[in-house]
């Protein structure tokens, strides 16, 4: 595969109130392929590793419940600089902030319920495509 993907989580809130149809309709008019998709609900033991890169900071808990909280939908996506250019897509962690016309400023409903996760590097894209597609499951 491509060095070139990112690993994106269209989380919780925005499964449950039928977001992701708008949201993957974006993803793909910007041209970002999927190579692997899967829906799933995490356990809390799964969305505490997933995350354990944030333990210990005061979020993390109610990071965790939220993440655990419904079906997430998970997705490695192939585009040239896809870390990098996945991230200035979803925008910036509080809606509040994110540019006009990103995902998160369309979606988010506040800083912990921001609709998206993007890799926030290559090494991390890495390490959450493992986390959550096998081989068999990407292409
Ligand atoms: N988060 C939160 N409270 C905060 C900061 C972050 O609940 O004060 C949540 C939010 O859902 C965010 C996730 O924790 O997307 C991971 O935080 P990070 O700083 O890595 O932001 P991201 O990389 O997702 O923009
Ligand atoms: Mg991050």
């Amino acid at each position: 595969m491509s060095d070139d993907f990112t690993l994106a989580i269209i989380k919780p809130d925005a499964v449950r109130t039928g977001k992701a149809g708008p949201i993957l309709a974006i993803i793909n008019e910007k041209g970002f392929e999927i190579s692997a998709i899967k829906m799933l609900k995490l356990t809390t033991a799964q969305a505490e590793s997933f995350y354990e890169i944030h333990k210990g900071k005061a979020f993390y808990n109610s990071l965790v419940e939220f993440m655990s909280s419904g079906p997430v939908i998970a997705m490695i996506l192939r585009y040239p600089g896809a870390v990098e250019e996945f991230r200035q897509l979803i925008g910036a962690t509080d809606p509040a902030k994110a540019e006009p016309g990103t995902i998160r400023k369309l979606f988010a409903v506040s800083v912990q319920m921001n609709a998206i996760h993007g890799s926030d590097s290559v090494e991390n894209a890495q390490r959450e495509a493992d986390f959550f597609f096998s081989k068999v499951e990407r292409f």
